[in-house]
């Protein structure tokens, strides 16, 4: 008999394959013959490994609160005591040479030893420190392997061709990589809909099932599986009935998006007469493909970040400029509003210095604050901008403003990079036009403020949503609250209409929200006029506004802003939806 198991629908799709479960910090190693001229260079290897693992235990010793439980510092400060013992400073090197070995293998060679004492051993309070010992192994193993950060998967394996990834949790990168290596879909025990890993599924039409707790222990390895990525089902070893079910469902959804496909030609107008613009997000080269197949007007949101995690480093001037005048000619005259890099939380590179509260990341130097705070990051981009301007309609947009004086400086910062290439002879568009993202609530709140030194405003409705209801996007144990209907939320949303009104700039909502087919008669009746979303959601929200009267979702949207309860807001959406 099949099992069935449920976590959270992600990235809609239905995938049927074997799976392939991954296992990270749970490294199988082979021996390695190192040739004799070349072990000293792999005991230098080992050395840096144990001192970047050191290294990190310090940072943690360093980090724990002060208000928390001695025992916390203890623990560590055993694993560090641990970290100087002979048996794991020296004990590997000598292995190394004896056996001529490459460092990982005589690490394994030492843990299994030592492992082994520990297991001989009656005593139940010796037993566990046995786990003590592995983890100060698994923190050198780590670090040997991928420089001290959780590595990413490996991209060269040809095994996961057509297969379902079950794992832990996935980064965007790890998502990237993936995808490239032709996976059906994938499940992770953890994240949230909102993650970037979950927005990166959607936009490559992965689809993902999240916070499946416990799904490795559940599902085996191989086995055959169906992933639903709208229900959030996850069916092991399926009989045939079922299979044939789930194949008609893929064919049902091969045939509702051919009936979308129609619409391609035709206009982006509401019911009643008025013009909407549906704009696209891209973040990968697949995206623009897309973006071309369902005729976008234009890009509402290049997220620039996915360059940097792709390389996992900064991209100097000329990579960004060479990637972003490639986007341009590919868009041919439509509008490109790139993103400038909103790195931090849940989009880390190694070689970017989020800073020491990695326990915080949400709040902590993020986006256009570790832009501002690292100059060396941000100019190479802006003048990379600047010089695609030259060649088609580009837009900036900063992320994750908080105050005016931070845009403030923020433009000084452009307006420097620009005096400094006109000095230099460069061209650019010297009108180009400049807009904010409204994610954080009180940059909604002070939206008319901020709309007085802008050319347009962008909702990003993904962080508002996590600012407003305090909730970690990626954090699938809060999920139950999160709730775009939200009145605190759409009041929000709306002030920030209202300012674009007032200041008659355009307001764009890029946030997830504005792909959603359930939020579009609510969004256009608080009055919304501009879409951004991934590509492949277009046409359906395409199909919607064009069977929408204005005039008769104003009042039942505004409605919306009163708190009423959730079976009076599911009886309200439907109704408005009807
Ligand atoms: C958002 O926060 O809504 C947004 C579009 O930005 P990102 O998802 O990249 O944080
Ligand atoms: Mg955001």
């Amino acid at each position: 008999m099949a099992l069935m198991l449920n976590g959270m629908g992600v990235s809609r799709g239905i995938s049927i394959g074997d799976s392939f479960i991954l296992r990270r910090n749970q490294h199988e190693f082979v021996e390695q013959k190192i040739d004799k001229k070349n072990l000293a260079k792999e005991v230098k290897r080992y050395k840096s490994a144990h001192s970047t693992a050191k290294k990190q235990l310090q940072k943690i010793r360093k980090e724990i609160p002060k208000e928390s439980p001695d025992d916390v510092s203890t623990f560590i400060e055993t694993h560090l005591l641990m970290l100087d013992d002979a048996m794991m400073a020296t004990s590997p090197i000598e292995l190394i040479k004896e056996h001529q070995c490459n460092a990982e293998w005589a690490l394994k060679l030492q843990r299994d030893a030592i492992v082994n004492v520990f297991e001989r051993m009656d005593d139940p309070y010796i037993a566990t420190r046995q786990d003590d010992v592995k983890h100060v192994f698994n923190h050198i193993m780590d670090a040997l392997v991928s420089g001290g950060k959780p590595a990413t998967v490996d991209a060269a394996t040809k095994k996961w061709k057509g297969r379902i990834i079950i794992a832990d949790d996935l980064t965007p990168a790890d998502t990237m990589v993936m995808q490239h290596a032709g996976v059906a879909g994938f499940v992770t025990e953890t994240g949230g809909p909102l993650s970037h890993t979950a927005i990166l599924a959607r936009s490559l039409n992965l689809p993902a099932v999240v916070g499946l707790h416990d799904a490795r222990q559940y599902l085996k390895p191989g086995e055959s599986l169906v992933v639903d990525g709208e229900s959030g089902l996850v069916l092991a070893e399926p009989d045939e009935t079922l299979i044939e079910h789930f194949h008609k469902r893929q064919r049902e959804l091969r045939r509702k998006a051919k009936e979308l496909r129609k619409l391609n030609d035709a206009r982006s107008h509401a019911k009643s007469g008025e013009k909407i613009t549906l704009l696209a997000n891209i973040e990968v080269e697949d995206d623009l493909k897309q973006l071309r197949r369902v005729n976008a007007s234009g890009v509402g949101l290049y997220r620039t970040e996915f360059l940097y995690l792709q390389e996992n480093k900064i991209p100097d001037e000329e990579e960004h400029y060479k990637t972003y005048s490639k986007v341009v000619r590919a868009l041919r005259g439509a509008p490109l509003t790139i993103r400038t890099v909103d790195l931090g939380a849940d989009k880390e590179i190694d070689t970017v210095n989020t800073g020491p509260l990695a326990h915080n990341p949400a709040l902590g130097l993020r986006g256009i604050r570790l832009c501002l705070n690292d100059p060396s990051i941000f100019v190479p981009q802006l003048r990379a901008i600047l010089r695609a301007s030259a060649k088609g309609p580009v837009k900036i947009m900063f992320p994750m403003l908080t105050t005016v004086p931070e845009l403030l400086q923020a433009k000084q910062l452009l307006e420097n990079t620009k005096e400094s290439m006109r000095a230099k002879g460069f061209k650019f568009d010297e009108k180009i036009q400049l807009g904010g993202m409204i994610e954080v609530p009180a940059a909604a709140i002070s939206a008319s403020h901020f709309a007085e030194h802008l050319d347009f405003l962008s909702i990003g409705t993904n962080d508002l949503i996590q600012y407003t209801l305090a909730i970690d996007r990626i954090d699938d144990q809060v999920n139950y609250l999160y709730d775009p209907l939200n009145p605190a939320v759409l009041s929000l949303i709306k002030m920030v209409i209202d300012a674009g009104k007032k200041h008659k700039i355009p307001i764009t909502m890029c946030g997830e929200m504005a792909g959603n087919p359930n939020y579009t008669r609510v969004l256009l009746g608080l009055g919304l006029r501009q879409f951004s979303m991934p590509p492949n959601s277009i046409l359906e929200i395409k199909s919607v506004l064009r069977q929408t009267h204005l005039p008769l979702v104003r009042r039942p949207a505004l409605n919306f802003l009163h708190y009423t309860g959730i079976e009076k807001q599911t009886s309200m959406l439907e109704k408005i939806n009807a």
